[in-house]
């Protein structure tokens, strides 16, 4: 007892920013408690080397197994979204393009693929599993260059999880009639895909891998700002051998993605990317006989309990809102915490956002890289602009962003209320919007306040509450107690204006088979 007296009395030695020493008699209450490192705990630059990176000056398409100029002869920039450098001109496809790439992708299900028994089918699929794990590396910081996102993110996340797409439904190939017992499994014929620029070789990955392991030939229309690494992915199903057409891609923007939507002899559609297109192309082939699958936005409900262990809490919150600069239709956009916690909470995020590094996509420290275009940019400022006219209080870390590229910096709201555009709308950039709750009940329904149904969050000590919450929460993916976790064994895909249809696991195969 006297020993617990003492060391509250004692004094406090705190080494301030000039670097001098200086008692404090009285302990610093635990609520004004903060992390501050000033800025003497400093990181040396460790930026990953790009020197070997070969890039072309020109990509053109890949129709038919080989590297074609497209019909209209017209190419586009592709530009490093965090220095504004020109990195290279990717081939703009037309609707003759397109057409060449289905036909190809027709022959080659008719001719070879669609007959290939299934355990042959899984050999290329293993191939072109291990030729990306070989790659990786140089995969990973094309992927940084192009995209922005920061280098131990796409080496660490997207390019494992890139190879591990094709190892797991490489498995499948020659199983297929295990994953729906009692039935008979046949493939579609053309799938045509059209890809987001978010995680554009695990979009890619996540199209191609159930598809071909299902039987299926593909046309893949890659986002516009992300081209680069389909490319190289077509020369690694170059060199994996694979046979001609069983993959195009045909590069472009998106009136290429419209020509491969409506082309009347592709038979499945596979879409990722917001849900006005999403939109758009359900309308376009309605009354056709066309299969589709719609992975659209989201505006995830992270929820925090009071009994939650906080401080993983927070690190839940930070990646599942600044994960990928907020690129991330599955990103715990809107956070609900209780409100005895709320304070707390808010301490200790702001604190933890004063870390997060932003600036060089390819420095190995580097934990929010540059914004994927100035058009995604204008419009993160747009909402964000919105949020504080409509009365939010906007909390960001002083940081001092690089002069060149499109930069935002991790950002949150308080004060919002459910009427708020930022509380609606997918801001798709590193910015959460903060809100309260009392009760279990008020959470769920506020959770489910919104016309998404992609994803959630939910953190409590309680394992019974997770299950009641999880139950009643209208999403295709809910994470306890940990965010953004991604496993091509685990079906991912949303409900209502988050689209139909699954992707990975056993489920991924669905869209791609016709049952017998
Ligand atoms: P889009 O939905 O426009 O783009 C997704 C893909 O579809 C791209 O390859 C695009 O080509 C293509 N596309 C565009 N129009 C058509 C069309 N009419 N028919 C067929 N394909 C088409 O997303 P954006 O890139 O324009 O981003 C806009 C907003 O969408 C973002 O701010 C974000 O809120 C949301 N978004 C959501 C994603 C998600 O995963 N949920 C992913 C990406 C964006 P092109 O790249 O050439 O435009």
């Amino acid at each position: 007892m006297a020993k617990a007296r003492k060391r509250r009395e004692s004094a406090i030695v705190v080494v301030e920013g000039n670097g001098e020493l200086t008692e404090h008699r009285q302990a610093i209450a635990s609520q004004d408690r903060r992390l501050n490192f000033g800025d003497r705990w400093d990181y040396a630059p460790a930026p990953e080397s790009n020197s070997y990176i070969k890039l072309r000056p020109k990509y053109p398409l890949f129709i038919n197994g080989k590297f074609v100029a497209p019909h209209s002869g017209k190419y586009f920039d592709s530009i490093n979204p965090a220095t504004e450098e020109k990195l290279t001109e990717i081939a703009e496809g037309d609707a003759h393009d397109v057409d060449k790439a289905v036909q190809a992708a027709r022959r080659a299900y008719e001719t070879t693929w669609g007959n290939l028994p299934g355990r042959e089918r899984g050999k290329y699929l293993y191939r072109i599993a291990r030729l990306i794990q070989e790659k990786s590396r140089e995969l990973a910081v094309l992927e940084s260059m192009d995209g922005g996102k920061p280098i131990k993110e796409s080496r660490d996340i997207d390019l494992p999880l890139v190879a591990a797409h094709f190892f797991y439904y490489a498995g499948w190939a020659d199983k297929l009639q295990y994953a729906f017992p009692g039935r008979t499994p046949r493939p579609l014929g053309v799938a045509g895909q059209v890809i987001p620029w978010n995680f554009p070789l695990l979009m890619a990955a996540w199209k191609l891998a159930p598809a071909l392991a299902a039987g299926n030939t593909c046309v893949l229309k890659p986002a516009e700002t992300t081209s680069i690494t389909a490319m190289h992915l077509a020369e690694i199903l170059a060199e994996a051998e694979l046979p001609d057409g069983v993959v195009n891609i045909v590069t472009g923007a998106g009136n290429t993605g419209r020509a491969l939507v409506e082309h009347a002899k592709v038979d499945k559609i596979a879409f990722t990317g917001s849900t006005d297109v999403g939109k758009r192309i359900l309308k376009a082939i309605s009354g056709s006989k066309k299969k589709l699958t719609l992975e659209l936005g989201g505006k995830a409900a992270n929820i925090i309990f009071e009994d939650a262990p906080i401080d993983q809490a927070v690190e839940g919150i930070v990646s599942g809102i600044y994960f990928n600069q907020g690129h991330v239709c599955c990103a715990g956009s809107r956070l609900f915490v209780q409100e005895g916690v709320f304070r707390q909470v808010i301490r200790k995020l702001r604190d933890r956002i004063s870390t997060l590094r932003v600036g060089n996509p390819l420095d190995k420290n580097t934990d929010i890289g540059a914004i994927n275009s100035r058009m995604q940019l204008d419009k993160i400022c747009e909402l964000v602009d919105s949020g504080v006219q409509q009365g939010a209080e906007l909390v960001q870390p002083p940081v001092r962003l690089p002069k060149r590229g499109f930069w935002y910096p991790p950002s949150f709201f308080t004060g919002v209320t459910a009427s708020h555009r930022i509380a609606q709308e997918e801001i798709f950039g590193p910015v959460l919007s903060v809100m309260t709750f009392r009760t279990p009940e008020e959470a769920l329904e506020r959770a489910n306040n919104t016309p998404y149904g992609l994803s959630a969050g939910v953190w409590t000590d309680k394992g019974s509450k997770i299950f009641k919450i999880v139950n009643k929460l209208r999403a295709g993916v809910v994470w306890a107690n940990t965010y953004n976790k991604f496993d091509p064994t685990s079906p991912f895909g949303g409900y209502k204006e988050s689209g139909f249809g699954r992707e990975g696991g056993a489920h991924g195969l669905l869209p791609y088979v016709n049952l017998e």
